[in-house]
């Protein structure tokens, strides 16, 4: 299907909206008929439509921002290492690791997209695409990786040389460690302007390795910034106070259209709780959060934006089989529950106790109440009470196996 126009589904959202506002109302058909019925299926299925409308028009917004925020750079600073992927000829912008796969025998690169496409690794057997080398493993053939790097970085290769630099300054690989002859190395690649090496000068500013000098770490890591380093995009971000929230905005932007995790979690938040100039949207949140779900913060803001979605759609019944997003809830919470950060930890323990006592007192599916002891509880996520099994497996087809989210012990 080809991408809807705004117009096109702004006007689909209203006539959807209208006919919505001449039916009876969803509360009154599961009254009538249950929250099982095919009748109560019928019209969820209507609402789902809408709020699929809704969002896909909300993402088209958003991605429109985000193309707006990379011309922006891309004028105040024209890429530089941009060149051509020899398998797919796509021209790469801003070639750096988050961009391509770089061999280590020739010293030539294909782009990541390709490097993913599963055809490539079965075509190779293993082999480089560009040479036909045997590709070193990367887990074991340390010494043989380093060998091959340390050619090119004699030959004056920018990528070798922070390789190598870095190497010396962590003391891995093979390499001992030597600040000194890794500062070497990284400033060679740096004066050639490697955005590699410029965010590795940068973290050594910040006090890792030398002396802290916060005006040269900011220095570096906004040339790698602005060169199109994803994790110093990142990183400068957060350098920036509430007071200078364009910056802070622009520059989380740049990483998370790159593909940064941690970027789309902080766009996450600021959409969740309309940060850094941006309007509060939950269908936003929701969608970056999810990019980032491993850290806890953005699990809590996702699991946060479902429930608040969850009160907005349905006429705010949160319970119709093959719609609840109760069982996801209640999954993200549990794991901030078990996790280490304190604050949320706590919150995250107050939600499931209030989300919990509002479902566990009635079964599911035939909305008895009383007698749904934890035992007759769905094992599988722990998210939906039962009066018996009958209910359970009714439910469960009528929805629930859409729901149910497997939790994680
Ligand atoms: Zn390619
Ligand atoms: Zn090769
Ligand atoms: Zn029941
Ligand atoms: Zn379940």
């Amino acid at each position: 299907m080809a991408n809807e126009t705004e117009q096109q589904l702004r006007e689909k959202i209203a006539s959807q909206k209208i006919s919505l506002a001449r039916l009876p109302t969803l509360r009154s058909i599961i009254d009538e008929t249950g929250l099982t019925s095919p009748e109560t299926k019928a019209r969820a299925q209507l609402f789902k439509e809408l709020s699929d409308n809704e969002e896909q028009l909300e993402l088209l917004l958003e991605s429109e921002r985000v193309a707006a925020v990379v011309r922006l750079q891309d004028e105040l600073h024209p890429p530089q290492n941009s060149e051509g992927c020899p398998i797919c000829l796509e021209t790469i912008k801003h070639v750096n690791f988050m961009t391509i796969i770089r061999f280590y025998c020739c010293g030539g690169w294909i782009c990541r997209q390709c490097y993913l496409a599963e055809k490539i690794d079965e075509m190779f057997h293993g082999r480089c695409a560009l040479c036909r080398e045997r590709i070193p493993d990367a887990n074991n053939d340390h010494k043989e990786i380093g060998t091959m790097v340390l050619k090119h970085a004699n030959k004056g290769r920018a990528w070798a040389q922070t390789h190598i630099g870095t190497c010396y300054l962590r003391g891995v690989n093979g390499y001992d460690l030597d600040k000194k002859k890794g500062l070497q190395f990284i400033k060679q690649a740096a004066d050639q302007r490697d955005p590699e090496a410029l965010f590795a000068i940068a973290f050594v500013c910040k006090g890792e390795t030398l002396e802290r000098d916060k005006s040269k770490y900011m220095y570096y890591l906004k040339d790698a910034a602005d060169l199109g380093h994803t994790e110093a995009q990142q990183e400068l971000a957060l350098t920036y106070s509430t007071h200078e929230k364009e910056k802070r905005l622009h520059y989380t932007t740049l990483a998370a259209s790159q593909g940064d995790a941690k970027a789309c979690g902080m766009l996450g938040a600021y959409f969740i709780y309309a940060e850094c100039g941006l309007t509060k949207s939950l269908v936003l949140a929701k969608h970056y959060c999810e990019k980032n779900l491993e850290d806890e913060l953005s699990a809590y803001n996702f699991s946060l934006a479902l429930l608040q979605l969850g009160l907005e759609r349905y006429e705010g019944i949160m319970e119709i089989p093959g719609h609840s997003p109760i069982p996801t809830i209640l999954f993200y919470e549990r794991k901030v529950q078990e996790g280490e950060i304190h604050p949320i930890k706590g919150e995250a323990t107050e939600l499931i106790s209030r989300l919990e006592s509002q479902v566990k007192n009635h079964c599911a599916n035939c909305r008895k109440e009383a007698g749904c002891s934890s035992s007759k509880r769905c094992v599988r996520c722990l998210g939906a009470w039962y009066c018996g099994k009958e209910c359970q497996v009714q439910h469960w087809k009528a929805g629930h196996k859409i729901d149910c989210i497997k939790r994680m012990i």
